[in-house]
């Protein structure tokens, strides 16, 4: 490698289930890869896993993350704790700024997610009766009392689906008015949600930390299991900016634009998970992850060579195998890990 050759083939920008799953493919296939996450992101906020086959659901997001981030080390590609402010350069050598250091990589992956908007307080535990994830959590609101915040579009429709899992859905505007269509508003006053105006001024919560229930300025008090504030989602789109990504409407978001395996409108830039169109679930954005970690195998692997490209030669049997002596040594310790007898062996 020559001192103007990237450091890594890969560069992932964002350390959830999108990233690393996008992570372990390309090490897996043998391709030198960094992945670079601040920490946080929308797995980490989870207290239970749901909808992940495979996976309990009392595992929560910060042990399903560590025990990912370790997978992927284990088969040798390097994590960095940081955050990426800027990205430059162009497809085979693009650099990622992260503090003082920098890091030089063929492809970048952006996965960097969003954030859900954050109604005012007050407000329970994230988990505990707020719940941003409609698919994941859903379920546990059938036959319990439910409410839903917010006063545009997605809250009215969320309200009606809520329909679905109980007879008791609350939609709170929160003294606000109403920004739905009037199309809406008629199609929600003809199914039996209950829109409560007032702003809430008091919350109770059980011992178990779950929310009981809201008082509101009117002085009533409503019991709930949960529910969802609708408010909007804040796409992490700073670097897919700076790259000039095209962006495309999602539900009234602006996500980054892909096609079926990740690639964005920028040569050798991948974008997968919450940031790109779609639904926002752990299984959809591992899919996302595997699906761009395989198209950047295809692109980057040595081999086969085409006849054009050997123009008459042979490839030489010392070039082989292609993968990188570092991901050699990660592979032969795995080898000697999986053949050493367990410590109890006699
Ligand atoms: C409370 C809650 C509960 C949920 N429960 C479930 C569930 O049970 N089952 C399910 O399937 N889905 C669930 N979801 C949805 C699921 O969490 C997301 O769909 C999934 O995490 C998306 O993965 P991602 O990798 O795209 O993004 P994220 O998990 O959000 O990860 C993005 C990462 O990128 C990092 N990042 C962003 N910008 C930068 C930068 N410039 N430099 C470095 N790092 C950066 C972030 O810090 C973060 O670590 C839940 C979501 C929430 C909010």
């Amino acid at each position: 490698m020559s001192e103007a050759d990237p450091e890594y083939q890969v560069a992932v920008v964002g350390g959830g289930p999108a990233g690393l799953t996008a992570a372990l493919y390309t090490t897996r296939l043998g391709h030198d890869t960094v992945l670079i996450n601040r920490g946080g992101g929308r797995a980490a906020m989870m207290q239970d896993t749901h909808n992940v086959i495979g996976i309990t659901e009392e595992t929560s997001g910060a042990e399903l993350l560590q025990t990912a981030t370790e997978q992927v080390e284990s088969y040798g590609a390097d994590t960095v704790r940081g955050y990426v402010s800027d990205v430059h350069g162009g497809v085979g050598n693009f650099t990622l700024d992260v503090g003082d250091d920098s890091y030089t990589a063929e492809r970048v992956v952006l996965a960097t997610g969003f954030s859900d908007e954050r109604p005012d307080p007050p407000l329970p535990r994230t988990g505990r009766g707020l719940h941003y994830c409609l698919h994941c959590d859903a379920y546990m609101f059938i036959d319990e009392s439910v409410y839903v915040m917010g006063t545009g579009e997605s809250a009215a429709h969320v309200a009606m689906i809520m329909l679905n899992f109980t007879d008791e859905v609350d939609l709170l505007l929160r003294g606000a008015e109403p920004e739905w269509s009037d199309t809406t508003d008629e199609q929600l006053r003809a199914h039996p949600v209950e829109i409560i105006d007032e702003e809430i001024t008091g919350m109770n919560t059980g011992d178990d930390g779950w929310l009981e229930s809201f008082e509101f300025e009117d002085g009533t008090v409503r019991e709930y299991r949960g529910g969802f504030p609708m408010f909007g989602s804040d796409y992490h789109a700073e670097l897919a900016d700076v790259l000039g990504l095209k962006r495309v409407d999602d539900d009234g978001e602006e996500a980054v634009e892909v096609d079926d395996h990740g690639r964005t409108s920028v040569e050798g830039v991948f974008a997968v998970g919450d940031l790109t169109p779609g639904h926002n679930q752990i299984p959809v954005a591992m899919g996302e992850g595997a699906k761009a970690g395989i198209a950047l195998h295809y692109d980057l692997r040595e081999y086969p060579k085409s006849l054009a490209e050997l123009d008459g030669d042979s490839v030489d049997p010392a070039a082989t195998p292609a993968v990188s002596q570092k991901l050699r040594d990660a592979a032969a310790k795995r080898h000697d890990d999986a053949e050493a007898p367990a410590a109890d062996d006699d």
